[in-house]
């Protein structure tokens, strides 16, 4: 039995596109897969609320590690759909308008966010 054998190294991996052992392969390199997001276990996430002009509550969200743009707006949007309210995204920050806290905090901690 070879030392490999039944394991991931027991072979060369084959490049899907033309079939050839991947070391001899000259296909233009496969884009990279999304990076795997941060389970939200992992992430500490701190809620504030700060007031604005004119005497208005926001609640600022720091500390999400979303993989790209486009889950940190669709996040947002699940935010704001759960508390009917609006909100943006400043940065890193994601803020939601009104004092939500009461609201975040078991929706967040349910989806399993460590909130500080
Ligand atoms: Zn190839």
């Amino acid at each position: 039995m070879r030392l490999f054998e039944g394991t991931q190294w027991d072979a060369i991996p084959k490049c899907d596109r033309c079939g050839k052992l991947e070391t001899e392969c000259n296909c233009c390199p496969i884009p990279k897969p999304k990076p795997a997001a941060v389970p939200p276990e992992k992430q500490s996430v701190r809620m504030t609320t700060e007031k604005r002009k004119r005497g208005k509550w926001m609640t600022v969200l720091v500390g999400f590690q979303f993989p790209d743009d486009e889950e940190r707006k669709d996040f947002l949007k699940k935010l704001k759909d759960h508390c009917g309210a609006g909100g943006t995204i400043q940065g890193e920050e994601l803020e939601i308008q009104g004092d939500q806290t009461k609201k975040l905090r078991p929706f967040l901690t349910q989806l399993g966010y460590q909130l500080k």
